[in-house]
């Protein structure tokens, strides 16, 4: 069987052979933990040291405003939970929105449960945010504000600067996910105007379980993990060394290649795209055209499951056929096919939210991949079409009148 294609790079990337080599001596011969103060401990503070410069550098910030964490989520729950606990003292409202990640939408639940207010404001047909919505939204008693950078399902990319100058008119404070941009496309702290700023080094071809959370200067936060002196007492535990210096390496190799790789892949992103909406019928690019991930690429594709689509493509049945992988917006979530709250938000039909796609490319994507895998996304999709019992059936038979039911599941 040839090589598989894997293009479901928004969940995760495969770490780059020089990440991999620059984290497995911190396994082995340099170890120690870098609180310790003989020179083995010594070695590993230097090295985490290098990676929060590093870290810092990719995204403009300054090294002493950089904090490692386990990755996004951690990151996200902690900007949530820490602001709001340590500005308590102002107020209880937050504002975010309905398309965000389950890692912001979690803690602002747990926190509306203990008293807080949250507003979610709705997102337009193509993901955006409304600034004008956030600055008429901010009351006296608003203290955070949380905004993905760009959307990890459908890769809308928000006017964080804009929401930035806002928050910062009303001193709010204002936090920023950018688990799908750090790596991918210019980010400068300092321009986008944030207080806070999350990242996910898996997400850049570093490792799993390692990520930061910039605090600028001043920004009151309390710490979510307690019991340790690391991190300036904000984040406690031994440091995950070895993710560390994988996180600070691929962010090294990220920033040195970032304008040439994002330039090359919206050119295959944008090939994918003209490629389906050319030689496929009845489907939906979701998110955002231009104001866009360059490595992502999403379709609502009518009168089938995303999951049905996705199954198929990573397992072809005909003899030499690639595996794809690519994921879909109608994931299993705890055992039912649930469209997602992303495209719920888009204003999507449902028919049109259970049958969405997600292509999302990497550095390892070629414009001869992206071709097979939209010829073979093609192919997929007409035959479980041919298949499917809602597929232009129920227009025909509402046009004879003959069932209303499948007239509504067609509608
Ligand atoms: C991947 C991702 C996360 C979670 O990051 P982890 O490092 O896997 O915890 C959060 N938000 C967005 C937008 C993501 O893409």
């Amino acid at each position: 069987m040839d090589k598989a294609i894997f293009m479901d790079n928004a969940a995760t990337t495969r770490t780059d052979p020089e990440v991999l080599s620059a984290m497995i001596p911190y396994y082995q011969e340099s170890f120690g933990s870098p609180a310790t103060l003989y020179a083995l401990g010594s070695e590993a503070k230097q090295a985490i040291e290098l990676a929060r410069q590093r870290t810092a550098d990719l995204i403009g910030a300054d090294q002493k405003e950089i904090f490692f964490t386990s990755g996004a989520t951690e990151s996200n729950n902690w900007a949530i939970r820490g602001v709001a606990e340590a500005r308590e003292d102002k107020g209880r409202h937050i504002i975010s929105n309905q398309a965000e990640h389950h890692s912001i939408l979690m803690p602002l639940k747990h926190l509306q449960k203990r008293g807080w207010e949250v507003t979610l404001l709705p997102v337009d047909a193509d993901g955006l945010v409304d600034p004008a919505a956030v600055k008429a939204a901010i009351r006296d008693d608003t203290v955070l504000i949380s905004i993905v950078h760009a959307n990890h399902e459908i890769g809308t990319i928000q006017p964080v600067e804009e929401i930035a100058g806002i928050a910062r008119e009303k001193q709010v404070t204002f936090h920023v996910n950018g688990a799908q941009t750090a790596g991918h496309v210019p980010v400068d702290v300092a321009r986008l105007g944030c207080d806070l700023f999350s990242l996910s080094a898996h997400k850049f071809y570093g490792p799993k379980g390692a990520g930061a959370l910039w605090v600028r200067r001043g920004v009151r936060i309390t710490p979510l993990l307690m019991g340790g002196a690391q991190e300036k007492k904000r984040r406690a535990g031994t440091h995950n060394v070895p993710g560390i210096v994988g996180l600070g390496k691929a962010a090294e190799l990220a920033r040195g290649n970032l304008e040439n790789e994002s330039r090359r892949l919206t050119d295959i992103r944008d090939y994918i795209i003209g490629r389906i909406e050319s030689s496929m019928e009845d489907i939906r690019l979701n998110g955002h055209r231009s104001r866009r991930l360059p490595n992502n690429v999403n379709f609502s594709i009518e009168g089938i499951e995303g999951e049905s689509i996705m199954l198929s493509l990573s397992y072809p049945t005909a003899k030499g056929a690639r595996p794809v992988y690519i994921s879909t917006g109608s994931a299993c979530v705890s055992g039912t096919l649930e469209p997602s709250h992303i495209l719920l938000a888009l204003g999507l039909p449902a028919e049109l939210a259970h049958g969405s796609v997600r292509i999302s490319l990497s550095k390892e994507s070629t414009r001869e991949d992206a071709e097979y895998a939209v010829k073979a996304l093609a192919e997929v999709c007409e035959r479980l079409r041919a298949m499917s019992p809602i597929y232009k059936r129920g227009a025909k038979q509402c046009a004879s009148g003959s069932d209303g039911r499948d007239c509504e599941a067609a509608s």
